[in-house]
């Protein structure tokens, strides 16, 4: 299992929504908080991120980038 996360530019995010409706995992949201263009911008709001890169994909600002690892995963000896 791929966990993921990322990081957002806010000052370069101007809200058009496009990486919400991309996201599979519900993960993101509009920040209540002002950039300073005066654009909400998009931030996480859970932990759920596989960093599957949808959001940075459609991102027409190249506003959002993408970090993976792998989870941690129980030793396959130990799960028999
Ligand atoms: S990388 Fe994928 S799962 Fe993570 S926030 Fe972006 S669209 Fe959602
Ligand atoms: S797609 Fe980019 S510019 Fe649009 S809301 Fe998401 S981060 Fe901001």
């Amino acid at each position: 299992m791929i966990r993921g996360t990322i990081i957002v530019a806010t000052d370069i995010c101007k809200a058009c929504e496009l990486c919400i409706s991309a996201c599979p995992q519900d993960c993101l949201e509009m920040s209540p908080n002002l950039n300073a263009k005066s654009y909400h911008y998009v931030q996480l709001k859970n932990d759920t991120c596989t960093g599957c890169v949808n959001c940075a994909i459609v991102c027409p600002d190249s506003a959002i980038t993408v970090y993976r690892q792998a989870k941690p995963t129980t030793p396959k000896s130990a799960a028999v």
